[in-house]
């Protein structure tokens, strides 16, 4: 586990020095905030969707090391797959970092997003590195082309 753990902080380290797909989507037809008040890590999604496609993903924001590695390495998981196999991906996720899905003994579809699985050691954290998923999750449900933080407030 020691490997683990050195492998998951050099991931982190990695991702959040220089993490992927960290602009403005100028393409992107669904935009979402997402916001993790206990740690006060903010984030703005950007989907590029052709049908069920994603076909381009970006993000921006600012946060600890974990949620933004997290959202660098969620970008770079989901680019290019359908709406389906990331909502599939979002609920493995999840059940990883809740430790509810051991992703060396059950089958999954997480690859190299398995380094976070560290994170369900430090049960703090879990919103941190779950944060860009949860709002990838309520832009592939939106309705509208584009989500917009001035709506009115609906209580999420
Ligand atoms: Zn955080």
């Amino acid at each position: 586990m020691a490997d683990l753990s050195e492998l998951y902080q050099q991931v982190i380290l990695d991702h959040n020095k220089k993490p992927r797909n960290f602009r403005v989507l100028e393409t992107a037809n669904r935009r979402q905030e997402g916001y993790n008040p206990l740690c006060g890590d903010q984030l703005t999604l950007y989907l590029e969707m052709e049908g069920e496609a994603i076909k381009d993903v970006a993000f921006q924001g600012q946060g600890c090391a974990i949620s933004k590695a997290s959202a660098s390495m969620m970008t770079a998981a989901v680019k290019g797959k359908s709406k389906a196999e990331a909502e599939t991906m979002f609920e493995e996720f999840h059940r990883m970092v809740k430790g509810e899905l051991d992703p060396e003994s059950e089958e999954n579809h997480l690859g190299r997003l398995k380094i976070l699985s560290g994170v369900r050691e430090f049960p703090a954290r879990v919103k941190c590195a779950s944060l860009s998923w949860h709002t990838l999750h309520a832009a592939l449900e939106g309705k509208d082309e584009s989500v917009s933080t001035e709506q009115p407030d609906d209580g999420t």
